[in-house]
């Protein structure tokens, strides 16, 4: 029987930020309790072919070098920390940033995104409709700036159009994107998105059923989550900003909405989408995959990441 491939995943811790609770939980009005939460990155390795994927490149360790229109906005996320950077915690484990092959942005908000130049091997992987964003920026109301040139072109895969595509509450017009393929990094991987039970549109990236892009809308366009094998009866799901709390995620609270302008606003773009996304999440955790339990991570679970730090770098979850 051939042996079961799995990915080794490590937390790599890269920053924290202070965000709001009020922004994301509908249960909480009190508007000045205030979380010091991490934006974690993860290196993933896939064992059998020896590849080195890190998700999420965290907070910029500069941030003096976010571009001017972003600076307003971070002064509202104070206080904000980000030695280790991404980087620094690949050192700690004996990595340096030109070791890794591949870069997965689960979307093109700051606090995701890091230092892309310091990966200077990798290809960067993005959802569809990320070059666009980068380009145009967005019409809302949180984080509404983007860098044009934050990804190197040449070493950029946007990934194809979904299979089903979602139904956006505001259809959204794309008429940029990057045109590398995704053979161009992994040729053996599956290069389309299939469905695969709870979820309309996934890429087994290297064809094994290891290692799955999922996409997940509603959080911003080209929203992307990974699932990945770590032992023969365990996965984890690495969330983004699926959705911002554990108790959002548990079911105990949903996801706050209030209003800007007259207008209804939430921190996800298309709340609807978001709640379509969470709602598969759920499932998963409850349900499993394929006979295997799942654990899920948020982006910003200040609680997993002090329960999970013996998964830093050089540790692994499930060590
Ligand atoms: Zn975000």
């Amino acid at each position: 029987m051939k042996p079961q491939e799995y990915v080794r995943v490590s937390l790599l811790p890269a920053g924290f930020l202070t965000l709001p609770e009020h922004f994301f939980c509908a249960d909480q009005h009190d508007k000045s309790i205030k979380n010091l939460v991490p934006s974690m990155s993860f290196l993933l390795e896939h064992i059998p072919s020896r590849t080195r994927v890190v998700f999420d490149l965290g907070l910029r360790r500069d941030l003096s070098a976010y571009p001017d229109n972003i600076q307003p906005h971070l002064r509202t996320r104070q206080p904000i920390q980000t030695i280790p950077d991404v980087c620094d915690s690949l050192n700690h484990g004996g990595l340096e940033s030109t070791d890794i092959d591949a870069v997965i942005l689960s979307h093109m908000h700051y606090d995701h995104v890091g230092t892309p130049s310091r990966f200077t091997m990798a290809k960067f992987i993005v959802g569809y409709g990320s070059r666009h964003i980068l380009e145009n920026g967005m019409n809302y109301h949180s984080a509404a700036h983007f860098e044009k040139d934050l990804l190197p072109s040449d070493r950029t895969i946007e990934l194809p159009v979904q299979n089903i595509l979602p139904q956006f509450t505001h259809p959204v017009e794309i008429t940029t994107h990057f045109t590398n393929c995704l053979s161009s990094f992994s040729p053996g991987g599956q290069q389309e998105w299939k469905a695969l039970h709870p979820f309309d549109n996934v890429i087994d990236l290297f064809d094994d059923g290891s290692f799955y892009i999922v996409d997940s809308p509603g959080h911003l366009l080209g929203h992307l989550n990974v699932l990945v094998r770590v032992s023969s009866d365990r996965w984890i799901y690495l969330a983004g900003d699926a959705c911002h709390h554990s108790r959002i995620l548990n079911g105990e609270t949903g996801m706050a909405e209030w209003e800007e302008d007259g207008r209804h606003v939430c921190i996800h773009t298309d709340k609807n989408l978001a709640l379509g996304t969470l709602h598969r999440i759920q499932n998963l955790k409850e349900n499993g995959f394929q006979g295997g339990s799942v654990q899920v991570v948020l982006a910003h679970d200040a609680e997993w990441y002090q329960n999970n730090l013996k998964s830093i770098f050089p540790g692994a979850v499930d060590d």
